[in-house]
């Protein structure tokens, strides 16, 4: 089974626009995969449907097989959602925003510590564990983001825009840390609209224009063509 697998998606907004026209993409376990466009195309609109954050108007979205309707905690658990904006508890110190995740997905406080600590650790937050969410600076939010979307060791993980406004040492950084999570298993599925983060880092893509998938491929054939 696919690791994520989305048929004929389509959004139609409250205003009455169009977002997305009718995506279908498979993504398969273990690959790093791109959904790539210009602004307004609908890749916010496709992850936040994945990520329960957008209802849908129509269509099917399957994780390992798991129906996002049929199965919805099943789907859930096989996922990790880093969204574009911070969502964060301002006043919530670091160490417990992570943990208070892990509870969410019932693990069990003292397994929660264990995860948190390791994941702020690798991501190099574990020094500002102690500290309230609103005094970390920007590249520090995205990084307990993605702490937090870890800590269940969801099998996907699914980034939106993960590097926008970061700067380039700390994107670098970023790239490593998520290639090594792919290398040890686990599927990312990113958006972007910079080609050139797709092509250092990502094994296929599908390219989403005005709502609608116009190519899907691996990159070394997309670059082959260019
Ligand atoms: P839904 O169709 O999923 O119920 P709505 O159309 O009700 O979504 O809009 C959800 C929220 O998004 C509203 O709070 C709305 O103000 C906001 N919103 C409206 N237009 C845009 C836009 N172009 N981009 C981002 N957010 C928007
Ligand atoms: P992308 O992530 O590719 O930049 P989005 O999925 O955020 O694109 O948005 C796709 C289109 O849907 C845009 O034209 C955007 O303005 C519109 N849109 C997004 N959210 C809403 C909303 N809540 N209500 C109305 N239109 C929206």
């Amino acid at each position: 089974t696919a690791a994520l697998s989305i048929r004929n998606l389509c959004k139609t907004y409250g205003n009455g626009f169009e977002a997305l026209k009718g995506i279908s993409l498979e993504v398969q376990q273990g690959d790093f995969f791109a959904l790539l466009g210009p602004n307004g195309a609908g890749k916010s609109t496709t992850l936040g449907i994945v990520s329960s954050l957008v209802n849908k108007s129509s269509g099917d979205v399957e994780v390992f097989g798991h129906s996002l309707d049929k199965a919805h905690a099943q789907a859930k658990m096989c996922l990790g959602v880093v969204p574009q904006e911070f969502n964060f508890n301002q006043f919530e110190k670091v160490m417990d925003i992570v943990t208070t995740q892990a509870g969410y997905y019932g693990i069990a406080p003292r397994l929660a510590r264990e995860r948190a600590e390791y994941y702020l650790k690798k991501l190099g937050l574990w020094d500002k564990r102690n500290q309230v969410s609103r005094m970390l600076s920007g590249g520090m939010k995205r990084r307990l983001m993605i702490a937090r979307a870890l800590v269940h060791e969801p099998r996907v993980l699914i980034l939106d825009e993960p590097t926008a406004g970061v700067d380039i040492e700390l994107r670098r950084s970023m790239w490593a840390f998520l290639q090594d999570i792919n290398r040890a298993g686990t599927t990312i599925i990113l958006t972007t609209h910079y080609l050139e983060e797709a092509e250092s880092l990502c094994r296929n893509i599908a390219i989403i224009d005005h709502g609608r998938i116009v190519k899907n491929t691996s990159i070394k054939a997309l670059l082959q063509q260019l």
